[in-house]
């Protein structure tokens, strides 16, 4: 099959694991129109025309029929700037720290080709930088390993 079991959603867990297509994924982190549309024709029935699918998971390259929706172009839109909305209006994480003062990173990432806000939470950033090195130990020892030989340069050098 083009696809595996892939993880659970963060956004809509209830939804089950996606799909993750394993072909082709465009730039913007999609499954072909044609790869998404064909597996949902196959498993679900016909798109009704002029309606595209909409990612419920919102995992760009998922293509779990039962994770997609045939929504209105229009409509699909709307949603996905409302999501974008929704999101720049968070006041808490996911996991439900306050996104303000201290425990706030305001910082930028690229969205469809434009620079866009990305607001972050310091806690959970620290949590997975954790779990990160926990899972891949020695990840780091050659950054940490030549910033502490520029150290000893600038040391000596003194
Ligand atoms: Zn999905
Ligand atoms: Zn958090």
């Amino acid at each position: 099959m083009p696809y595996e079991t892939g993880p659970v959603p963060d956004y809509a867990p209830h939804l089950g694991p996606c799909w993750i297509w394993t072909g082709y994924i465009s730039p913007e982190g999609y499954a072909s129109t044609r790869s998404r549309r064909g597996l949902y024709e196959k498993l679900v029935g016909p798109i009704p025309v002029g309606l595209d699918l909409d990612h419920l998971c919102r995992v760009r390259a998922c293509v779990n029929p039962s994770h997609l929706e045939p929504v209105s172009r229009r409509e699909n839109v709307m949603r996905s700037t409302s999501f974008a909305a929704a999101n720049a209006k968070k006041t808490h994480c996911d996991k439900g720290h306050p996104l303000k003062g201290d425990n706030l990173i305001v910082g930028t990432t690229k969205r469809r080709g434009k620079i866009v806000e990305r607001r972050r939470c310091k806690t959970c950033n620290r949590l997975e930088g954790a779990a990160f090195r926990q899972r891949n130990p020695g990840y780091f020892k050659p950054y940490n390993d030549a910033a502490q030989r520029r150290r000893a340069q600038a040391r000596s050098a003194a």
